[in-house]
């Protein structure tokens, strides 16, 4: 079994020299499944338009916090069309981002609720995203969510936190975060998850793991991950490989 990169941005303008030729060249990393995340309506767009194109693309549609200001309900029903696409496998990355605040934080927790409902009423796994905005982000979540699969997608908080996903059942990413220096918290974060609510991810281009930090990052350097992940849980490369890409096809059902 090979990796599965649980969230990447390959329609960002970053892979416009190269997409075709990085995307071709992913099996040779040893790369299985990648899923395009979508975080407004053209980005969704673009994530199914690879997906149709490479096999072992899949793609989620959603609109990340930063964008939800200008959002209508008018949105909500292109992301239900959207989501009737053979290859979308979640609704995401939706969710709560206080660091930047680029969208009012009532319109934040608004559409996150209603896109929740929206994951919900089309029976699709969520993926999050969650910066400084831990406590509201579980409130929602605990209150909002009936039946569907949950990911926090670059687990940034605390282990108490972690603590308390884990307890209501949702999977969580570690990202390339855990190999850098300052990463303390996120070590003793990731001796916690339990293997089998672990997932790997890049989110690529950014956040590009150690040694490779300040370049632009690629699903190939999800092993870094990985790598980091067995010699902190002190188990095999191939246990964290496999595990994650099975976790990975439970939470997105491929
Ligand atoms: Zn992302």
């Amino acid at each position: 079994m090979g990796l599965f990169d649980s969230h990447v941005h390959l329609d960002d303008s970053r892979f416009d020299g190269d997409r075709e030729e990085l995307i071709s060249s992913l099996s040779e990393d040893d790369i299985d499944y990648v899923v395009n995340i979508g975080a407004d309506l053209q980005t969704s767009k673009n994530s199914i338009e690879l997906s149709e194109k490479y096999s072992f693309v899949y793609a989620t549609v959603g609109v990340h916090p930063h964008e939800v200001k200008s959002m209508t309900e008018d949105d909500i029903d292109l992301l239900r069309e959207l989501s009737t696409h053979d290859k979308v496998v979640a609704i995401g990355e939706i969710g709560l981002d206080y660091y930047y605040d680029n969208s009012p934080r009532e319109l934040q927790k608004k559409w996150f609720i209603r896109q929740i409902e929206l994951a919900n009423e089309c029976n699709l796994p969520i993926v999050i995203h969650s910066r400084d905005a831990a406590q509201d982000t579980y409130d929602i979540l605990e209150q909002h969510n009936r039946s569907s699969r949950l990911l926090i997608h670059c687990f940034s908080q605390s282990l108490e936190m972690a603590k308390k996903y884990v307890n209501m059942g949702a999977f969580i990413a570690l990202g390339g975060a855990i190999t850098f220096k300052n990463a303390k918290h996120l070590l003793d974060v990731a001796k916690f998850i339990p293997m089998e609510h672990l997932l790997l991810e890049t989110d690529c281009p950014y956040l590009t793991p150690e040694p490779f930090r300040g370049k632009r990052n690629d699903p190939s350097k999800v092993r870094f991950v990985a790598q980091k992940i067995a010699e902190l849980k002190n188990i095999d490369f191939t246990e964290v490989v496999d595990r994650t890409n099975y976790n990975a096809r439970m939470f997105y059902g491929i």
